[in-house]
């Protein structure tokens, strides 16, 4: 029996370009919704109003690719409130709640700090990598059967942190901005092999690369990533990966 479904909304930074949107990944388990992140363009794969009911939305860090669709969730969720076709507040946990509330929204905020919350029966762990050059949040979500880790924006300075982070978990969906061939000396991402690495030696069963340049072939970014560690996928619009009970 099916234990999440983990719909990709957005893979790109840090600009839309043709059918690919900014980061956002939609969760659904039982009647619970998390979304990770909210860039640019990824509403236009969601399917409202259902998805705004019992919606979770988590923003990693204040940079623009990941929270340039919040308004848009909430102008929907204030409209269809109105309609009396949306019950539940949208709830948003974000690093700063004063700069980010829209006057027009039927929302919650919540601040981010490390540490755990409980969504339903689901454990969400949010982790600083201190890497990225502004506050931004590992998300650790678990449930009974199985744990997934999206590492958001992390650069190349503390990558034990990140690997002890995502210790054997069934899911690591990770950032993947830059190819070896770029020549870049950013150290405030990863590399699609560095993402590799961490796959393999925290031992995941499964790696989800996102957060790619809009202009570059996707198939560049597996093809590296791949000479570390076997079992990765690309993030892909709309695809949809599923985990399993036990
Ligand atoms: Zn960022
Ligand atoms: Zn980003």
């Amino acid at each position: 029996m099916e234990d999440f479904e983990i719909k990709i909304l957005g893979s790109v930074s840090p600009f839309c370009y043709k059918n690919k949107n900014c980061v956002g990944i939609l969760i659904y388990h039982n009647n619970q919704k998390i979304l990770l992140d909210c860039g640019n363009g990824i509403t236009r794969n969601m399917i409202f109003p259902n998805d705004l009911e019992n919606l979770n939305v988590i923003i990693t860090h204040l940079h623009k690719d990941h929270y340039g669709d919040l308004s848009s969730i909430n102008y929907a969720a204030y409209v269809y409130h109105s309609y009396h076709m949306l019950k539940n507040k949208i709830k948003i946990y974000i690093p700063s709640v004063n700069s980010m509330q829209d006057d027009i929204n039927y929302s919650e905020y919540y601040e981010i700090k490390n540490g755990e919350i409980y969504i339903g029966d689901l454990k969400v762990t949010f982790h600083d990598n201190n890497s990225h050059g502004i506050e931004s949040y590992m998300i650790k979500i678990e449930s009974k059967d199985n744990t997934i880790v999206y590492t958001s924006d992390i650069g190349n300075t503390n990558l034990e942190d990140v690997i002890r982070y995502s210790n054997e978990v069934n899911l690591l969906v990770c950032e993947s901005s830059l190819l070896t061939t770029d020549n870049s000396k950013l150290n405030t991402h990863l590399h699609a092999y560095e993402a590799g690495i961490i796959a393999r030696k925290a031992k995941v069963k499964k790696l989800i690369l996102t957060h790619f340049w809009p202009l570059t072939d996707k198939y560049n970014y597996l093809e590296e990533a791949k000479r570390y560690f076997d079992n990765t996928t690309l993030a892909e619009e709309n695809k949809t990966i599923i985990l399993r009970r036990k």
